[in-house]
């Protein structure tokens, strides 16, 4: 209780602005939209639904900063992204509230996981770029030696989403910036909150004004503004698999660089020879972590027929076991999912399981939390279903929803995980060592978990393949892609 008394007394959104050239400025159009608290279906404040001309602004001030920025020596540009990442920290409680007002995620979860990995990208990327070393190569035999430098783009746009707010923001903006660029980001309309509040930290922090610029308003108005720009070099935008397309409709003729983080269908792939109360404690994790709002969530989980009976018994155990509930009760498992849009969309998918004729072993129903009946809660839920080709096994639901079906076969499951239109990660729980080193080889995607789930190393190569997106960000490839490889001969 004492918590959620807490969280009640971060202030109305109202306050919500754009912050270009270092100030909180409203947009230029008297154009506002509500901003939604998921847990109680209540608007809570506004936010700017930006036009051109508020994009355009923020591009000129990148512009303007870019020059001085891009010259900073890489120490200086290190300490303020490192003073960034301590102010981070030292708003922990500030900012883990406002997170899980705006997206409905536990408290518990943004305070462990989101803030603390927010912080994180700025520290690792503030470190990294006192690493990041150009090649050189001696042409013997022919007097000549090339070296690359690596140069910043000059302005570009970050553009993220809803689920995990500030964490993935946050992800894209560090090595930008620690890189030598400057920024025009947009955060997602649902969760502008901590991108919001980011705006002051940077401030506070000493980032020259300019440098970071974040605008606020609708994908389709405001986004689309950042990606048509002609003066905003590269887009690194995290999102939706349809909204990734658009973009790189738009900004293919335009030359713009891209990284595209999309949508997944994850396969989580459980042998009879796996660690099976490690694989339980973690399936029920990587299934319905961050209400199964999560791009990397296992959503497919497929298990070896011989412990099939058993998993199915003691996973629908654990998942009944889960508490739904207000995201800033300390006993909460599940919060609420982040809009009603969003919410129609999931319990729609459990409408069309149950005409596929898949069996609801557990969930499938709204929560109504006492005192915050209009809140977005649903049950976390299991769907048993007998074949891989239906839509649910196919298609991103992207909630408090898992699917389970026995295999009998290696090459029968790698078959089946890999027969979807995604490929952002897989997780397999075995401890046969040349299956793992055969089936790692096989999957078709960017990430493999081996008897864990969404361990992160920030030094690690991060991205999908097919519909899951293109390029990788993470480590020195986020700092590659947001510089320029140029290559200087020299005939001596
Ligand atoms: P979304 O594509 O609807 O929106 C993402 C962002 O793009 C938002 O800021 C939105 O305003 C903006 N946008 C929308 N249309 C745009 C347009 N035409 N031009 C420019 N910008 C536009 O996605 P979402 O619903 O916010 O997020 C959920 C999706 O994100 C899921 O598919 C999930 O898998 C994916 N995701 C992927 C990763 C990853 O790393 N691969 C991580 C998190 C989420």
């Amino acid at each position: 209780m004492a918590n959620r008394e807490k969280q009640d007394e971060i202030p109305a959104s109202t306050g919500i602005r754009n912050y270009i050239n270092g100030q909180y400025i409203n947009p230029i159009q008297d154009n506002w939209l509500d901003n939604y608290c998921p847990a109680t279906g209540e608007v809570y404040g506004k936010i700017p639904n930006s036009s051109k001309a508020d994009v355009e602004n923020a591009h000129l001030a990148a512009k303007s900063a870019f020059p001085s920025w891009s010259q900073t020596t890489f120490e200086e540009r290190s300490r303020i992204l490192i003073k960034i990442s301590e102010l981070l920290e030292d708003n922990l409680q500030r900012l883990a509230e406002a997170e899980s007002k705006d997206n409905g995620k536990p408290v518990s979860l943004a305070k462990e996981v989101d803030i603390p990995r927010a912080a994180s990208n700025f520290r690792f990327f503030g470190n990294a770029i006192t690493q990041f070393a150009s090649e050189s190569h001696e042409s013997v035999g022919q007097d000549a030696i090339n070296f690359t430098l690596r140069q910043p783009i000059g302005v570009v746009g970050c553009i993220s989403p809803w689920n995990l707010p500030l964490y993935l923001f946050t992800w894209k903006i560090a090595p930008a910036i620690a890189a030598g660029n400057c920024v025009v980001a947009k955060p997602s309309e649902v969760t502008p909150m901590t991108a919001y509040l980011l705006g002051e930290i940077c401030t506070a922090a000493g980032l020259p004004k300019g440098v970071l610029n974040i605008v606020h308003g609708l994908g389709t108005t405001t986004g689309q503004a950042i990606i048509e720009h002609p003066g905003i070099k590269a887009i690194s935008f995290t999102g939706g698999t349809a909204t990734g397309a658009q973009i790189a409709k738009v900004a293919a003729p335009l030359f713009k660089k891209l990284s595209l983080e999309l949508g997944g269908k994850n396969p989580n792939i459980i042998f009879a020879d796996c660690d099976y109360d490690d694989m339980l404690t973690t399936t029920v994790r990587s299934s319905f972590s961050n209400q199964g709002q999560i791009c990397l969530c296992g959503s497919r989980i497929f298990v070896e027929a011989s412990i099939y009976d058993k998993f199915k018994t003691d996973f629908v155990a654990k998942v009944k076991a889960l508490k739904v509930g207000h995201p800033s009760e300390a006993s909460t498992n599940i919060g609420a999912l982040v809009s009603k849009q969003h919410f129609k969309k999931v319990m729609d998918y459990i409408e069309i399981a149950k005409a596929e004729h898949g069996k609801i072993l557990c969930g499938g129903n709204k929560v109504v939390v006492k005192g915050y009946e209009n809140g977005y809660y649903l049950e976390p839920t299991v769907i048993e279903v007998v074949s891989n080709d239906c839509r649910i096994n196919q298609e991103e639901i992207f909630g408090p929803v898992v699917t389970i079906m026995p295999f009998e076969s290696e090459v029968e499951v790698l078959e089946m995980a890999n027969k979807v239109k995604y490929g952002l990660s897989a997780t397999l729980w075995t401890n046969d060592l040349k299956r793992t080193m055969r089936m790692a080889n096989q999957l078709q995607v960017g990430i493999v978990w081996i008897n864990t789930w969404m361990m992160r190393d920030l030094r690690t190569p991060f991205g999908g393949v097919k519909a899951s997106g293109i390029g990788r960000e993470g480590g020195f490839e986020a700092l590659r892609f947001f510089t320029e490889a140029k290559n200087v001969c020299i005939k001596y």
